[in-house]
């Protein structure tokens, strides 16, 4: 299957021309702080400055806080009303190969382990447009989970950098048709296929930080009771959860009602494992100690994912380090893994 390619100075054009039937959404900043937000119809600046963003595309399918349902009650009860799902139609630009790979690790837990109809709704009616990575930063390591920085099967469509153009893969039949009618796109030359194999080359040999994933689930057992370890390792986690709030592919959340007189609703928002109030009802946290609470940061990610679904879900993205305000590093941790179950 040959390739294609696009100008860069195009990007504008394409991203307005796919508006006209999605919500399209492009790395922008929000207070200092890159996220995807909808394109404004000309900012294209991102392709300059953009490596990743802080909080990653999973929170356009499971957002930081959703309304699942309102409620009225009246003298016959309460009725409830259902927010219109999947109305939206998202295209995600500029989507990087490790998040895109998290999405799929998302699905595993919201198609396959149970069938959420918020995230569901939201998936079903999105594209996902990749750009490969080629200044990752010294936190990523997502060659260790089998992942290139410049490459995904993840994504619709997945353009790479080649100069003044981007070359663009076909990846599925959906990403073929957003290309299809396409002004400003031309059939890539065996040079730009070159190229193209290049960067991605040279992106996979950028990323130095490694894990050695070979057998992980079996090294991580024996180590699973030894708690001086796991005390040594959390004792300079501060718990403020940031590690899990903004790891593309932790999912979980708490439900709050709010109520005002007869009417209210249901409200569904990020919670963390990190957090010592953390599954506090019905029952107490069975993870008082922060050294429970790390460890299982660690062993949902490499050993209990791994025996449900047969993926690590670990991106390697490198957020959880990169933003930990006391440097705490998953690498780290799971190079120097103890080999016996007691220090
Ligand atoms: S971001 Fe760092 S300090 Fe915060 S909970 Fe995670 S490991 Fe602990
Ligand atoms: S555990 Fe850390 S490196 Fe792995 S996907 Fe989550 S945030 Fe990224």
């Amino acid at each position: 299957m040959s390739n294609k390619k696009t100008s860069k100075k195009d990007i504008g054009e394409l991203l307005n021309k796919w508006g006209q039937e999605f919500t399209v959404f492009v790395p922008s900043k929000e207070n200092g702080m890159a996220t995807m937000s909808q394109w404004d119809g000309k900012d294209t600046s991102f392709l300059d400055w953009y490596r990743n963003t802080v909080i990653p595309p999973k929170a356009n399918f499971f957002p930081l806080m959703e309304e699942m349902f309102s409620f009225q009650k009246d003298k016959e009860g309460y009725h409830l009303e259902l927010p219109p799902l999947g109305k939206q139609k998202q295209l995600i630009f500029g989507i990087r190969p490790c998040d895109a790979r998290a999405l799929t690790i998302l699905d595993m837990t919201f198609k396959d382990a149970y069938e959420d109809p918020y995230y569901l709704a939201k998936r079903k009616n999105a594209v996902l447009v990749g750009l490969g990575c080629t200044n990752p930063y010294d936190s990523c390591f997502c060659t260790s989970p089998g992942i290139n920085p410049a490459e995904s099967k993840d994504v619709d469509l997945m353009l790479i950098d080649i100069g003044d153009e981007f070359l663009i893969e076909e990846v599925t039949d959906k990403g073929k048709e957003l290309i299809a009618t396409a002004s400003g796109v031309e059939a890539a030359s065996g040079a730009d296929e070159a190229r193209a194999k290049e960067v991605k080359e040279t992106a996979y040999n950028k990323v130095t930080r490694e894990i050695d994933t070979e057998g992980i689930k079996e090294k991580l057992l024996p180590a699973f009771e030894n708690q001086d370890y796991w005390e040594k390792v959390a004792a300079k986690c501060i718990s403020c959860g940031i590690c899990t709030f903004l790891c593309p592919t932790c999912y979980c959340f708490d439900i709050n009602d709010e109520l005002a007189k007869d009417k209210g609703a249901r409200f569904r928002n990020w919670d963390s494992c990190a957090f010592p109030v953390y599954t506090k009802m019905p029952m107490e946290n069975p993870r008082e100690e922060k050294w429970r609470r790390v460890r299982q940061k660690v062993y949902h990610k490499y050993e209990f994912y791994p025996m449900l679904f047969d993926i690590i879900a670990c991106t390697g993205c490198g957020r959880c380090t990169r933003l930990c305000p006391v440097n705490w590093d998953i690498t780290q941790t799971l190079n120097t893994l103890p080999a016996k179950a007691t220090a």
